[in-house]
């Protein structure tokens, strides 16, 4: 790592030691639902939904037997509930077809269920399986592109570089430390560089 990254590794480690998962889960298969409820959507939002959804199924097996209907009427807070419905109905019933009701651990398979797509399945294989995985997300997107560590220019890219510039076994918890920086110190809007309480030193502007 050169200075500037293990600066900043340095200052989030100190503020984030010990970052929670913020979506409420008690299985693999809970935590992939969560995820892929979150898309265009809070972590807090979704909390609130997941034990209404979770109390009637938290199984892949026990998920078929709700009609997509079902589904979609207790995910409507969380948005594109018609197509979230369906992705969950449909996932479920491939994961009691072809993984034994048991969510798989590798890219491929994951992505190659409806619904979840390379930062789904990414954040799955490192919250669930602690395999080093760096999903981007808007807020670390941002951030890697206002501390300078990539060029902005699209989530593919951006993961692309941080992956070079942090060793394997800091992508883990660093994905889950710029979230809980950005959400707090870091906002898309209304960001002063000059007032930043943590990294001021290093933004590009
Ligand atoms: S100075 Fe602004 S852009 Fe840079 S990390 Fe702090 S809040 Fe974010």
């Amino acid at each position: 790592m050169n200075a500037k990254t293990k600066k900043i590794a340095e200052i989030l480690a100190a503020h984030y030691p010990e970052p929670e998962i913020p979506l409420q889960h008690t299985s693999h298969y809970t935590l992939l639902i969560a995820v892929l409820l979150s898309a265009q959507c809070t972590d807090a939002r979704v909390n609130t939904i997941t034990p209404k959804l979770f109390a009637l199924a938290d199984t892949p097996e026990n998920m078929t037997h709700l009609s997509v209907a079902q589904i979609e009427a207790i995910i409507r807070p969380c948005g594109l509930a018609p197509r979230k419905a369906a992705a969950i109905h449909k996932l479920s019933e491939m994961l009691v077809e072809l993984h034994e009701g048991i969510v798989p651990c590798s890219f491929e398979e994951l992505e190659s269920l409806p619904g979840v797509g390379h930062k789904t399945a990414s954040v799955v294989m490192s919250q669930a399986f602690g395999k080093p995985s760096f999903p981007v997300d808007t807020h670390i997107h941002r951030c890697a592109k206002r501390w300078g560590l990539s060029n902005g220019k699209s989530v593919i890219q951006t993961e692309r570089d941080l992956k070079k510039l942090f060793p394997r076994y800091m992508w883990n918890l660093l994905h889950l430390r710029i979230i809980y920086f950005a959400r707090e110190h870091c906002p898309a809007l209304r960001h002063d560089a000059s007032k930043c309480p943590i990294c001021s030193w290093i933004c590009q502007r």
